[in-house]
Order: structure tokens, then C-alpha cells, then sequence
């Protein structure tokens, strides 16, 4: 699914000599090289702060605990999505509440939104799912509407670009309150190991992380609430400082592996693209997710498998019928999407180290299948 190898070989030199710095340095905690992420991931997405961690799961559940969110608020999320969205919401003892997506975008519906709110909701966490952005007016309109707090997740879309409606354009995870990503290898901007972080415009939430992340601590050794710990290590730091500069090249090699897939699929009747929802620059392909429409998508499946071809289904089961997650409000009939989604979607091979050639012998050998 991904060309991690290849990608590496590509900036092998730098990266190598970057991680052996910190090596030979022996700062492999809190090195200037944290501190530098920082501020450069800081400029790329023109965001006051951003506060690295260790993962992005964490990530999103210290944005949570840093807008003092307590047990019994209500938080909304999309039913279709990775499960550790939901996940921090259960373990801060807050309420899950999750909405259906809508079937072009795959992204948080709106009126399943509005339709959730209660005096009890909180915040609301919109996934940019599979490198698109969601409806961020849309969202941001409600939250406002509603005084409630708006985490966007933005694990599979950094370096997207949002437009909104008067024009204005805001990098992926700075629209938003507060947005958590993670730097997990195979991610859009990926470490070699671990890595996540936090980003806010507001100096007083980035304040409150910043001791959250270290224990609670904001001076040594006076623990002024309960934390965590959750750091970027050096190395990570380092590999992701000779990184950052690659990232627009490498969402733009998605974007142009994903314009030549659709070229290929054009016109065939079972095959659905991505939808594209705005700009060019809102979706930068994390994922590449077609819908299979009357041919069987684990068939297609366990076939590319048979001819070597690699492909993920993201997501089988909707996020409301988790064991983990089930809740007796629940009701089937709020779910048509998602439950609809996770029988017909597939994702292809999609990385930056995508040929022509594999293109071709992917797409060929779909179009065969679908139609045989
Ligand atoms: C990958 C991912 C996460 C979690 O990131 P980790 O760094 O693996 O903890 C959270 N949310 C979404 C949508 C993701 O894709």
C-alpha cells in the first residue's frame, strides 16, 4: 500500500546524517531538533502553536483533556472513521456520540450534526478522512452556533489546503479550536517510528498542553493538573525537520497518482472515484478509496491479493457496531451510509512512489475483474 523503501532511498543522505547528529549528540530527548520541528511545522501551517507528542492518538486525547472536557460531555465524531478517535473520547469517561458521513466524501454529515445536538454536547471532532478536508464553514457555523469546541483530526490530512467560502485558504488542522496529526511511517508526513502532535491558535489552550504533555508541569517539578507523557523524541524530530520541506511534493505525487487512476476508471459503471469535494489542494489523497457497485468488493479484494496487488478496506465495520463502542442509542436507521460504505469501498495502492506501470497493472486488472 505504501513505498515506504522507496520514498527513503530518495532522501537517504540527509535523513541518515540527521538522525546520526542525534546520536552522536546524545540529546535524544528534548533536542533542539523538537524545538526546530516546531517552529517550522509552525510556519508551514500557519499556526501559532504546535505542540509535539508522542502519537496522534494522543494527540487528540490531550486537545481533549487541554479544553477541559469531563466525564459526561457529550463529544460527536463521524461512525466512519479509524477507531482512535472514538477511542480517546470512551477513555477521558466523556460520551461518544457518532453521526453518520455523508456518501461522497465520506466526511461527517452536517445535518446528522446538527440532528446529535443536545445540552450536553461539547465538541465535535470532524476527521479529514482519507486526505480530505471536511466541511469546515459548514462545521465551524454549527460549533459557533452551538458554543461548542471543534477538534478537527487531522491524522490523514496534512498539508491539505481548505478553501472557505469567502475564499479564504487555511491549512488542513488550523481551522479549527484545537486539531491533533499524527507522523505514523505510512501517514501523509511520516516519522520512522511514533509521532504526533497538537495545534492551536490560542496561546492560553497551547499553555495549558504544553504542561499537560509534561506531566502536568508548567515549573519543574509542580504538578498543577494531571498528565501525561507524551513526547516527539529527537530522532523522530530529526527525520521529520529533513521531511517537512518534501511534504507539498509528496501530496502532490498522490494527487497526481490519484488523477491518473481516475483517468483510468473513467466510464467504468461499477467504479466509483473519489469524490473531489472544492479545490484541488482540499484532498490530498492519504487515501485512494473507490466505491464497488454491483461486483463483489472482497471478491475484487482477494483477487488483487491472488495477483500481488495490495489493497485495504478502510473501514469493514462502522464504528457504532464496535463491541467497544456499541450503545443502545443507537438506532441502524441513523447509520444508512456507513453501513452501506464499509461493503462497497477498497482503497488502492497510494504513495509517492507510484509508476505509471503499476498504475496500469493495477487499474487494468480491476476493470477486468469488475466487469468479468
Ligand atoms: C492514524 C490515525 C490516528 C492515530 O494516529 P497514531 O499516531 O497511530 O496514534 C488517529 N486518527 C486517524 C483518523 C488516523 O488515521
Amino acid at each position: 500500500m505504501v513505498d515506504l523503501k522507496g520514498q527513503y532511498e530518495a532522501i537517504k543522505d540527509s535523513v541518515n546524517a540527521s538522525v546520526l547528529n542525534v546520536i552522536e549528540s546524545t540529546a535524544f530527548i528534548n533536542g533542539p531538533q523538537v524545538h526546530e520541528f516546531q517552529k517550522n511545522l509552525e510556519n508551514y501551517l500557519g499556526v501559532k502553536h504546535v505542540i509535539p507528542c508522542a502519537n496522534g492518538t494522543d494527540a487528540l486525547q490531550i486537545a481533549m483533556m487541554g479544553l477541559g472536557l469531563k466525564p459526561g460531555d457529550e463529544v460527536i465524531t463521524a461512525d466512519f472513521t479509524f477507531a482512535a478517535t472514538v477511542e480517546v473520547i470512551a477513555l477521558l469517561q466523556l460520551t461518544p456520540v457518532l453521526v453518520d458521513v455523508n456518501p461522497n466524501d465520506f466526511n461527517i454529515d452536517i445535518e446528522a450534526i446538527k440532528k446529535a445536538i443536545t445540552p450536553k454536547t461539547k465538541a465535535i471532532v470532524p476527521v479529514h478522512l482519507f486526505g480530505q478536508c471536511a466541511d469546515m464553514d459548514a462545521i465551524m457555523e454549527i460549533a459557533n452556533a452551538h458554543n461548542l469546541y471543534v477538534i478537527e483530526d487531522n491524522a490523514q490530512a496534512i498539508g491539505a489546503t481548505y478553501t472557505s467560502k469567502d475564499g479564504t485558504k487555511t491549512k488542513a488542522g488550523a481551522i479549527s479550536h484545537v486539531a491533533s496529526t499524527s507522523f505514523f511511517p505510512s501517514k501523509n508526513l511520516g516519522c520512522y517510528g511514533d509521532g504526533g502532535a497538537i495545534f492551536t491558535n490560542d496561546d492560553d489552550l497551547a499553555h495549558i498542553i504544553r504542561g499537560i504533555v509534561n506531566h502536568g508541569m508548567y515549573k519543574r517539578y509542580h504538578h498543577d493538573v494531571v498528565g501525561v507523557n507524551s513526547r516527539l523524541d529527537s530522532i523522530q524530530a530529526a527525520v521529520l525537520n529533513t521531511k517537512l520541506p518534501l511534504l507539498d511534493e509528496y501530496c502532490n505525487k498522490r494527487k497526481e497518482a490519484a488523477n491518473k487512476y481516475n483517468e483510468a476508471f473513467k466510464g467504468q459503471e461499477k467504479i466509483t472515484i473519489p469524490f473531489r469535494n472544492g479545490s484541488e489542494d482540499n484532498h490530498v489523497f492519504h487515501q485512494y478509496t473507490l466505491k464497488i457497485q454491483g461486483a463483489n468488493r472482497d471478491a475484487l479484494a482477494q483477487h488483487l491479493n491472488d495477483n500481488g496487488i495490495p489493497c485495504g478496506v478502510y473501514y469493514p465495520i462502522p464504528l457504532h457496531n464496535q463491541k467497544a463502542y456499541q450503545d443502545s442509542r443507537y438506532n441502524e436507521a441513523d447509520f444508512p451510509v456507513t453501513n452501506q460504505l464499509v461493503k462497497e469501498v477498497i482503497s488502492l495502492p497510494m504513495h509517492t512512489e507510484l509508476d505509471d506501470e503499476q498504475i496500469e497493472f493495477i487499474t487494468k486488472t480491476i476493470i477486468t475483474f469488475v466487469n468479468g
